[in-house]
């Protein structure tokens, strides 16, 4: 009995019950948060650390709740995903970054226009009419399949092999590259780097924020870059906070570079007024 009265009293501490609570809320009200055009899509520059110029933009969500204000996307996306919500979360991101990226390669023309990377969770990547969903918005919103890239995690690849390795084979023929998220965190099997015809690595953040300190990450990193080159895949570094973090991927020959000390994940407008003058284009 005491056990169990122990057991009892950590399931209704006040902590978690209000956890709980604020949890339950988080779910009801963010499916009501598409229709109500409560989600904003924030957008953060990735950058050649060769020569400083903007590669392209990696789309953000956000969720500006009516109460609670801004939330981070860590505080909804997993909600999302047990829900089933994730499937129209993700593609209202995809329509609303599409349509954006059109608008900012037809503000900017360059020769080497703005790419966009959308994060795309397992359910929605798994999905049999992906491709042609992919195309409807493409379509709606001008865009060459060749400017957008989706970054999925390790897990993807491993739960579901065969209807990934599918739509592998459909996105290529649109010439929409995948990148592989936070690598280094997940499974880290090496197989499916050349079983996946994968076009980016991003290295995560946690080998990059002690680079300087930390002899092991440093060695992870060069060992990640070594390996991509040789594979042909490209690398970007992911969370380069400091001077000292960004030269050391550089001289290490890291082709890109995405992190606080370029830009905080900012709005649209905002994005504007900085390719505009910070990144000249
Ligand atoms: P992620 O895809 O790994 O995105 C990078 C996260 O690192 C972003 O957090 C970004 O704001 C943050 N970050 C970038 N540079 C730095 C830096 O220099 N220092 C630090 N400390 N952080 C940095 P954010 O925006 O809070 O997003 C968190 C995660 O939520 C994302 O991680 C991604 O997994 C997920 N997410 C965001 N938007 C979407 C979406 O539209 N769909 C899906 N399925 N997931 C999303
Ligand atoms: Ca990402
Ligand atoms: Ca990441
Ligand atoms: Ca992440």
């Amino acid at each position: 009995a005491k056990a169990h009265g122990k057991a009892r009293h950590e399931v209704f501490a006040p902590s978690m019950h209000a956890q709980a609570l604020k949890q339950l809320h988080i779910e009801s009200d963010l499916w009501r948060s598409i229709e109500r055009q409560e989600l904003l899509v924030y957008y953060q520059p990735i950058i050649s650390l060769t020569n400083n110029s903007l590669k392209g933009v990696e789309a953000l969500v956000r969720w500006q709740h009516p109460e609670q204000g801004l939330i981070p996307p860590d505080e909804f996306i997993p909600i999302a995903e047990e829900t089933g919500l994730i499937v129209a979360l993700d593609r209202w991101v995809l329509q609303e970054a599409c349509q954006q990226l059109s608008l900012w390669q037809e503000q900017f023309p360059s020769v080497t226009p703005l790419t966009l990377s959308v994060n795309f969770s397992g359910k929605h990547f798994a999905k049999p009419d992906l491709t042609e969903e992919i195309d409807l918005i493409l379509d709606q919103t001008s865009l060459k399949g060749e400017y957008l890239k989706l970054e999925i995690t390790e897990s993807v690849l491993i739960q579901n092999p065969e209807s990934v390795a599918e739509i592998f084979q459909l996105l290529r023929e649109r010439k929409i590259e995948v990148c592989l998220d936070d690598f280094g965190t997940g499974y880290s099997s090496l197989s499916y780097l050349h079983r996946f015809p994968l076009s980016i690595l991003k290295i995560d953040r946690s080998f990059v924020s002690n680079l300087e300190i930390q002899d092991s990450n440093a060695a992870i990193v060069r060992t990640i870059l070594a390996m991509a080159d040789e594979l042909g895949i490209g690398v970007v570094a992911e969370g380069i906070e400091t001077t000292s973090q960004m030269l050391f991927l550089k001289n290490l020959g890291c082709q890109w570079g995405q992190g606080y000390w370029f830009s905080r994940p900012v709005d649209s407008e905002t994005m504007t007024a900085l390719i505009a003058s910070k990144y000249g284009m």
